[in-house]
This record gives structure tokens, sequence and C-alpha cells, in this order.
């Protein structure tokens, strides 16, 4: 037997924890974590789509009206349009977190909606992007950009998801390959990002979020958690 799909079997051990059945382990470290920094969340909230793209999100948190959808793998190019449809549809951040919940051991992918004309998206890209200049002129009618550095735009025809930075003004999504961290003066733990939100609703410190001790001991317990003691859930 290889170890393939031993490793598979145990994350997708059914697990109890704070009153939710968990579809597996991986899920309930992630809510011990979210639980180790005060994050509400609502396991499991709502279904949507329908067909092949029909989708429960694992996680709600309603004070951040964000989805997290939880992934041993980084994600396939179905499950990363299941995100895309949600984050366009409900106007909405959806947040990907693909592995342990341990800083080095997982990915994060935020989807977040954005509406600009291609005028508007280009002066984005040179105030908040720091792209001096588009090198190439935008071709009218191809709306889709990949970021593939800091400072370089590559335009495409088409959208693949697994880019790590996307911009489609024409579904009206953005995506980027992120950090979870925290901000050490309003202790705000996500992904910073004055280009993602708005600038005045980010403290000095909001810019310089890391990985506080706080934060990690939200990921130490998250790593440490034991779930014998069922419902009850002491990690
Ligand atoms: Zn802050």
């Amino acid at each position: 037997m290889s170890i393939l799909p031993a490793m598979l079997a145990i994350q997708a051990k059914e697990t109890r924890y704070n009153g939710n059945r968990f579809r597996s382990r991986l899920e309930a470290r992630w809510a011990v974590f979210f639980d180790a920094l005060g994050i509400k969340y609502w396991y499991e909230y709502q279904d949507y789509g329908s067909g092949k793209y029909r989708y429960l999100p694992d996680f709600y948190l309603p004070e951040c009206k964000t989805w997290v959808e939880i992934k041993p793998f980084w994600p396939t190019n179905l499950e990363c349009e299941k995100a895309i449809r949600l984050c366009v549809t409900e106007q909405q951040f959806v947040i990907i977190l693909a592995g342990n919940p341990w800083p080095e051991e997982y990915h994060t992918l935020f989807y977040h909606p954005i509406s600009y004309t291609p005028e508007e998206f280009v002066d984005h890209l040179i105030r908040w992007e720091r792209i001096e200049s588009l090198s190439k002129n935008p071709t009218p009618g191809k709306t889709v950009l990949h970021f593939r550095a800091a400072y370089q735009v590559v335009q495409m025809n088409d959208c693949t998801p697994l880019v790590e930075y996307i911009a489609d003004i024409g579904r009206g999504f953005m995506c980027r390959k992120v950090e979870i961290d925290q901000c050490p003066e309003c202790q705000r733990v996500g992904p910073f990002d004055s280009r993602i939100y708005d600038p005045q609703q980010l403290c000095y410190g909001c810019l310089k979020a890391y990985v506080t001790p706080r934060l990690k001991g939200a990921f130490t317990r998250a790593r440490q958690a034991r779930f014998e003691h069922g419902e009850r859930g002491a990690p």
C-alpha cells in the first residue's frame, strides 16, 4: 500500500469537535485555529450552484463575510472555478486554505470581487500594483490579466485559475496567493493588503502584519489538537 491513499484516508476521517461533525480532521484543525483566535465561523452554512458546480463551502466567517474552503492539496481548476463563482455571485471574499494549519505548510488563495472599467483597472495597476506602465497596450476586449510577478503583467486570452495572481475584470474578480498574518496593533487576522482593502480600514500596523506570537499559538493549538474527547472537543 502506498503512502498516499493512507494519507487520504486520514484526511477524510469524520471528526467531532465543538458540536460540529467535520468531514475531515483537517477541517477540524482549521476550526481549532479559528477558535484559538476568536474568529466566529459557521460550518457548512449554505450550498451554492448546481450540477458540476454545486458547492457546499466548508466555513462561513460571518464577521468578515468570508467563505473558507479547506483543501488538503493545491486546488484543482474545478475547485478554483467554484470559488470564483461563489465570489462573483455573492460579491464576497472566498479563501481557499490548502494544507495543514502551520506556517509554510499551507497555501492561501484569496478571491475578491472587483468592479473596474478597463481604464480604471489600468489606473489601479499603476497606483496599487506598482506597475509603472503596461509595456504593451492592452488589446481591446481582452480583459484578463495574469500577474506573474509584482512588476510584470502578462495578458492572456483565457483565464487559468492556477496562476497565482489573476485579475478578470470581465467576470469581476481578482485572485491572489497571500499569507495569513496578524496585525500587531489592532490584532486583526487575515490577508493584509491595502490593495485589497480600503486603506482607510487598515491601521498602520496592518501594513506590517506578520505571524505574531498569538497567531503562532493558534497554529500550535490546531497542530496539537487531539479529538478523542468527541463533541466537547477540548483540543
Ligand atoms: Zn491593524
